[in-house]
């Protein structure tokens, strides 16, 4: 497109992805712009070229203010210059007056291709994005389990080993006490024995 006014166009790419990157991502609510009508303005986009208040105009706005020079950035007005409300956001008011004729019918064409286009792409960053949040998730709540499991099943092997550790224990004090039973009696049948032995020999 040859240059209009000094305007090249320059940065406009970055401004169509900065603009899209409004729309909702999350709630997946209609990235389709507000077509502008006669009481609707359009959508705009910062120019270098045109800006500020006109302050030659002799036009006001519904505030009784002089009007902004503002360039549409919505479809087939893409480019388009206007004056409208010198106020933004909410308190921005509904009068604007076109500067330029609308665009030929070919480019008014290609413009809205473009638009369909950007915003099918978006479209798809959009749910690719969603998508990819879903199994970011999903995999927090496995990682999340399995670590969960892996505090659980060390719980386990702990409350195993104490109890083998106690197992032990008992058995060892038990076999400790059976010894001594054992040698006990041993030592007693012995004595025993060396007695009778004495008793039998003196007769
Ligand atoms: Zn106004």
């Amino acid at each position: 497109m040859a240059p209009r006014n000094g305007y090249t166009g320059e940065g406009g790419s970055s401004v169509i992805s900065r603009d899209l990157s409004h729309g909702s991502v999350e709630s997946g609510e209609s990235l389709q712009p507000v077509q502008p009508t006669a009481d609707v303005p359009p959508e705009e986009i910062p120019d270098p070229e045109f800006l500020g208040i006109d302050t030659s105009s002799p036009h006001r706005c519904h505030h009784e203010m002089r009007p902004a020079r503002k360039v549409a950035f919505v479809y087939a007005a893409t480019g388009r210059r206007f004056l409208g409300c010198p106020l933004s956001g909410p308190d921005r008011c509904s009068w604007f007056m076109w500067i330029d004729e609308a665009w030929g019918p070919v480019l008014s064409r290609s413009l809205i291709q473009l638009w369909d286009q950007a915003l099918l792409d978006y479209g798809r960053a959009a749910r690719l994005q969603t998508k990819k949040k879903e199994m970011e998730q999903a995999y927090l709540e496995l990682w999340t389990e399995r670590s969960n499991m892996e505090i659980e099943n060390q719980q386990v092997v702990n409350k195993l080993k104490t109890i083998i550790l106690h197992t032990e224990i008992k058995m060892s004090r038990r076999l400790e006490f059976h010894t001594k039973m054992c040698v006990a009696f041993i030592s007693s049948a012995v004595t025993l024995a060396s007695v009778l032995a004495y008793v039998l020999s003196a007769h």
